[in-house]
Parts: structure tokens; sequence; C-alpha cells
């Protein structure tokens, strides 16, 4: 059995169990922090939910929780560093590499507006639904920490044009 003291911790979300995220890692639909298939399909740019990742440079951001840190991490990393659980949701969660706390850092994606790299509500509701047990990840509403766009309202004012 797993030992829970080696839960994960996650800022502001207290401690994910192993056997929750398993749990978790079964129904949970996806949202934001997706790594791989689904947005490949999406590169045609539509501007659906999030910017389809961009592929061709093979690197992920990512921004931990716990301190001010972002970097970069390639596809290898990623793949390498994330568990077979986690990858299936097209999710994942690295060690810091600069304040060193385990498993406290998410994927970012680029505001569609000024390219500011954050976290995601949308990815952090689901990080907070996988500790919860699965079920829902319910959005919420995202808006750019650093120009102020309202990014689901931006992608709904370019599909008119
Ligand atoms: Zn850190
Ligand atoms: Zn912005």
């Amino acid at each position: 059995m797993f030992n829970t003291k080696q839960g994960l911790k996650l800022g502001g979300l207290g401690r994910i169990s192993p056997e929750v995220l398993f749990a978790g890692a079964l129904g949970v639909v996806i949202v934001a922090s997706l790594i791989l298939t689904v947005y490949a399909a999406f590169s045609g740019g539509s501007g659906a939910v999030g910017e389809p990742l961009d592929f061709t440079d093979s690197t992920f951001t990512f921004q931990c929780l716990e301190c001010p840190h972002q970097f970069e991490a390639s596809t290898d990393q990623v793949l390498t560093h994330t568990s077979p659980l986690l990858l299936r949701e097209h999710a994942s969660i690295l060690d810091c590499p600069e304040c060193g706390t385990k498993n406290s850092c998410l994927m970012t994606q680029p505001c569609p507006k000024c390219g500011h790299e954050y976290i995601w509500p949308q990815t952090l509701s689901f990080y907070s639904s996988l500790q919860q047990g699965g079920g829902q990840a319910l959005p919420t509403e995202n808006i750019c920490p650093g120009c102020g766009v309202d990014v689901d309202e931006f992608y709904r004012a370019r599909r008119k044009r």
C-alpha cells in the first residue's frame, strides 16, 4: 500500500495522496495542462480552449507554486518525470529545481494576448479536483496576471472576426 506521507504537496491545495491521485486520474475530464495528443489535432489554430501547445519547440513552461521560479522543461524531461497516471490525463507535476519542493510545479500556458506565461485557473482546478477525488474540474474565470485580459472573452471576441 502507499504511504500517505509521500503524498504530493501543492501550494494552496493541501496534500494529495497517491491514492487520491489514482482515483482522480480515473475519472477526470480534461482541461488545461495538456501534453501530447489532443491539442495536436487543433494545431490549425481554431483558438478553442486555450491555444494549442506549440510542439515545434518541444519545450513546456512550468511554474512553481511554492516560489516564483519558472522554467522550461523538454518533452523528454516531462515524460521522464511524470507518472504514467498523470500523463494519461495529459497532465504533469514536476519538482522545483530552484527551491527543491517536490511536486510543486504545474505547467503554464501563455496569455493569447501578451504572451505572459502563467498557470491557468483551469489547470489549478484540475489539480484541485484530483485532490478531491475527481469529478468536477470547474472552469473558472481566466484573467491574465500580465495584462489583465479575460482570456475566454479574448477568444470569443477573436472568433467573431
Ligand atoms: Zn520552487
Ligand atoms: Zn496577458
